[in-house]
């Protein structure tokens, strides 16, 4: 039986004021929350995410991480920082990282891997662009991401990933996969892990991210194979996103 998991994106969103009183609101919810929830910080506010959840139910992760441990990267931030912190988890390949900062599907499995080396869950974003679903090309998509991060990491690095299928199109826009969308390829990518381990295949948290909102969430975590969300702009409303924790 996998756990269902609500991981909240802030983006490059929300100041020091906004994150204090979005982490206390969604604190004085967690106790009605049975899901696995995750908030994901921009790096700036890790600190104070951290010193306003310990020994609370809340878990934090990170956006992205460098692939080096230490030294001359400017601007970068490794996986000992993010650890520093508390962090458990880290986003790694969203789509907005593949499409504007030019991370590719092996740079994604390298991050993926420095994730899983250092002891930390990957939240490893996959998912097609809207041309791509309509020339029919959903599954060979995601199953070319996943291939590389199992050739790259092995498949035993699956045990600290977390998958969220994040359809592109679905991402910020307001529209949102139908569950029977989401449940087949959710099927998909589950019979994929299956070809290389069953168990793992079976105790791979899968989630769907792309416009859920209190009002789609229920519908989309009751698939069978949808084992959660990875929520964007609602996850920025402590009420919203609470509600989305709640329908898990
Ligand atoms: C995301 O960016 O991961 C996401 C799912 O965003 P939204 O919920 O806003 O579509």
């Amino acid at each position: 039986m996998r756990q269902t998991i609500v991981a909240g994106n802030w983006k490059m969103n929300a100041s020091k004021e906004e994150v204090s009183t979005l982490v206390m609101g969604i604190l004085s919810g967690m106790s009605e929350v049975e899901s696995k929830v995750i908030v994901c910080s921009p790096f700036p506010y890790l600190s104070q995410v951290e010193a306003l959840t310990t020994h609370s139910q809340l878990h934090l992760g990170a956006q992205t991480v460098s692939i080096h441990p230490s030294g001359a990267h400017t601007g970068e931030v490794s996986v000992d920082m993010i650890k520093d912190f508390g962090a458990d988890y880290v986003i790694v390949g969203h789509s907005e990282r593949r499409s504007m900062y030019g991370e590719t599907d092996q740079d994604v499995a390298n991050k993926v891997k420095t994730v899983v080396d250092s002891g930390l869950t990957a939240l490893f974003c996959i998912g097609e662009t809207l041309e791509e679903r309509e020339a029919g090309e959903t599954e060979a998509v995601v199953a070319r991401q996943i291939q590389v991060v199992i050739d790259t990491c092995g498949i035993d690095a699956f045990r600290n990933i977390i998958i969220a299928y994040e359809p592109i199109w679905a991402i910020g826009t307001g529209v949102t996969a139908s569950p029977q969308q989401a449940q087949d390829t959710h099927a998909s990518i589950r019979a994929l892990l299956a070809t290389n381990d069953e168990n793992i295949a079976q105790s791979t948290p899968i989630l769907y991210g792309g416009s859920m909102n209190p009002s789609n969430a229920a519908e989309l975590i009751a698939c069978e194979d949808i084992d959660g969300g990875l929520i964007g702009g609602a996850s920025l409303k402590a009420e919203d996103f609470l509600q989305i924790c709640k329908a898990g």
